[in-house]
């Protein structure tokens, strides 16, 4: 795999990196471990560090050799999940019921290698924000960062992401202008009728099949209600209600998610489940009440700096293994918020060590320490190019 020499150097370190962290996952706004170890080894590099932004979020800032104006910024995330790791392997989780099993663990460590790699060679013109965020996963810890002025401090012209993308192969890239992955909305509907004995329910207003239509109703928001050729997903992931054999509940409680990419289509989700919701329910004598959240905003990749992040994986890899066709995620990713307030570019880089390899989230992923040195080394390419001297 061709990768800058030097950061092959750091291989080892990069691993042990990775394996430290990988044993000891934290999950949202609670990296203290794993921001102090950031934040150490920064320090070492001779990058000066602040910590504790959006609680357990590190950044570091270096200068290159001629300084110029101009600034980017490059960010990894730390958090885990909470996942019981089955993997078997000497670094697995020993903080039972976490664990990193979407790969920050190997972002963190990468982003370090091309830290340490960048400190030591400066070649380039400007400042670099290393930044390390918490709380990817869920909590929104990119847009707690935003919300503290981290951008407004530290003024640049674009931010970079990264996540590793198991159904790739090793030594591929893949990115696309505009959408990457999807927003991420979750919403809850309380459905309620009146309870009665199971075997009257003529006395009773039976909210089970008031929840049963709606759920089918449900399915034609993406079908109905938006554009055939944009993507949309309505997905009901929890029904509760009722806890007996005889007995017709009063109320009923569904939960889920719903992705899109593009605002005609975000929009016209909340209004379609609400009526659909609404209707169905009313349709049969109960009510229902939507609580609906949008979490996160659509990853959308701006065009001049897709094309920057493709040519620096290139140069790499060479340009058939930067893949530029492939379909955009309907999985969602906080880096959004970034992107909302700056123009950047979010690439995959492909985990798969083997034919089938253990998807994100699950409890047998692990992160393909081969790729270590090639990720750090896109990040040393993209800063010496984007702020070439
Ligand atoms: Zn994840
Ligand atoms: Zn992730």
């Amino acid at each position: 795999m061709p990768i800058v020499n030097r950061i092959a150097d750091f291989h080892a370190d990069m691993t042990a990196w990775r394996h430290d962290i990988h044993a000891h996952p934290e999950t949202a706004f609670e990296e203290a471990r794993t921001a102090g170890l950031v934040a150490g080894l920064l320090e070492s590099f001779g990058i000066a560090v602040e910590r504790g932004i959006a609680k357990t979020g590190v950044i570091g800032t270096l200068t290159g050799a001629s300084p110029g104006g101009r600034a980017i910024a490059l960010r990894a995330d730390m958090d885990a999940l909470h996942i019981h790791e089955k993997n078997g392997f000497a670094h697995r989780s020993q903080n039972d019921g976490r664990m990193h099993a979407c790969g920050h663990d190997g972002h963190t460590a990468m982003l370090l290698g091309a830290a340490r790699y960048l400190a030591e060679t400066r070649n380039f013109a400007g400042t670099i924000h290393f930044i390390f965020q918490p709380a990817e996963e869920n909590e929104g810890g990119a847009r707690v960062m935003v919300e503290e002025g981290v951008l407004a401090r530290h003024p640049v012209e674009a931010v970079y992401g990264m996540h590793n993308w198991p159904e790739l192969p090793a030594g591929q890239f893949a990115i696309r202008p505009g959408p990457m992955m999807a927003a991420f909305d979750i919403f809850e509907i309380t459905v309620s009728g009146r309870g009665a004995h199971a075997a009257m329910p003529h006395l009773g207003i039976d909210p089970i099949v008031a929840a049963a239509q709606i759920v089918a109703g449900l399915q034609t928001v993406a079908s109905r209600n938006t554009h055939p050729l944009e993507g949309a997903v309505v997905s009901v992931t929890q029904i509760h209600g009722g806890d007996t054999w005889n007995v017709i509940p009063d109320n009923v409680v569904l939960r889920g998610t719903a992705r899109a990419f593009v605002p005609a289509v975000h929009d016209a989700i909340e209004p379609a489940i609400r009526r659909i919701a609404e209707g169905a329910a009313a349709s049969l004598g109960a009510t229902a009440r939507l609580h609906y959240e949008r979490r996160y905003p659509p990853t959308v990749n701006s065009p001049d700096e897709t094309e920057a992040a493709a040519a620096a994986a290139a140069a790499l890899v060479g340009a058939d293994n930067v893949k530029r066709d492939m379909l955009p995620s309907m999985g969602a990713e906080d880096f959004a918020w970034f992107l909302k307030e700056k123009p950047g570019a979010y690439i995959w880089i492909g985990n798969g060590a083997s034919a089938d390899p253990a998807m994100l989230h699950n409890p047998h992923y692990d992160f393909n320490d081969e790729i270590l040195p090639l990720g750090a080394s896109y990040w040393a390419r993209l800063a010496e190019t984007v702020l070439a001297k």
